[in-house]
């Protein structure tokens, strides 16, 4: 059996369900053998995972997923293989997350201007602030549903919490130059992450993977779940166009999200150097 490998994971540390070592024993079990967790804007999850994958004989990454800026569009940024003490890092991370906790309170200060919501829109903010780990719209989203207010999350989203309702609260995040340089303090590789979800034209993605490798940017999702044909195409022009290396992940968040499964062949497109290799 050719081996697994999943360089884009979430755990609940950010807004992921699964704790480091359950995600680590799920993804034992679907046979991955290279693995990194990657939660957003947080690296508390990685010593559990790392412990639990070396007990398990797995090779593990330790990771990142920045959230960062660039011309108005919230883009991505994974860290792999980054020391996790790093200070340049840490501080990126904190400030990102002083930035996340204040839109959380800013948005429950918005649902609760709202008749329908009041006490409830308070309630919810300040319960998703409450927690431990990275608090993210989709706990939100979740905690909507959990007082009756959504029937899923992607509900809650499209009447509570996005673009043109009550609780959107936009958000400026900092540079992509900024996110790739905490990357690199920490002796980590920047890869920029799934390309083709950004609202973007393909000239700006041109730009953008173009700024994103003057940055000192490494590599691009190149392999993931859910791609077409065609996208799979343009990212791998993409990448080769820019010098770039491929990596590959499922972006995990929990089970039962049948179109993100753990796990991801290791292949990538002809003439692409592969970013794992320089990982195991
Ligand atoms: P945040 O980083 O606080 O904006 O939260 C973003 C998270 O919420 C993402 O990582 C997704 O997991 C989830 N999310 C964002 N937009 C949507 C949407 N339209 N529908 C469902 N989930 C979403
Ligand atoms: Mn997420
Ligand atoms: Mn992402
Ligand atoms: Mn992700």
């Amino acid at each position: 059996m050719e081996a697994l490998i999943d360089l884009h994971t979430h755990s609940r540390h950010s807004d992921g369900t699964l704790a480091p070592a359950q995600l680590v024993a799920l993804a034992a079990q679907r046979g991955v053998a290279l693995l990194a967790l990657t939660d957003h804007d947080t690296t508390a999850g990685l010593d559990e995972a790392r412990a639990a994958a070396q007990a398990a004989g797995m090779n593990f990454v330790d990771g990142v997923e920045i959230t960062a800026g660039w011309r108005g569009q919230e883009i991505h940024i994974v860290g792999l293989a980054i020391r996790p003490d790093a200070a340049g890092l840490q501080a990126h991370l904190a400030r990102l997350l002083a930035l996340r906790r204040a839109r959380i309170a800013a948005i429950g200060a918005k649902l609760a201007r709202h008749p329908r919501l009041a006490q409830a829109g308070r309630d919810v903010a300040a319960e998703v602030l409450a927690r431990d780990g990275v608090p993210t719209r989709a706990h939100v989203a979740r905690a909507l549903v959990a007082a009756g207010m959504a029937a899923t999350t992607q509900n809650a989203f499209d009447r509570w919490l996005g673009r043109g309702t009550a609780g959107h609260v936009p958000q400026e995040w900092p540079g992509i130059d900024a996110a790739v340089a905490a990357i690199r303090t920490a002796g980590g590789h920047a890869v920029l992450a799934h390309p083709q979800r950004y609202k973007l034209s393909s000239g700006a993605l041109g730009q953008l993977c173009g700024e994103f490798r003057e940055h000192g940017g490494a590599a691009l999702e190149t392999s993931l779940p859910g791609l077409s044909p065609n996208d799979q195409d343009r990212l791998a022009r993409l990448a080769r166009a820019h010098q770039l290396a491929g990596s590959s992940g499922s972006d995990f968040h929990e089970p039962g999200l049948a179109w993100r499964p753990l796990g991801r062949f290791a292949k990538l497109p002809p003439g692409i150097e592969p970013l794992h290799a320089r990982l195991m």
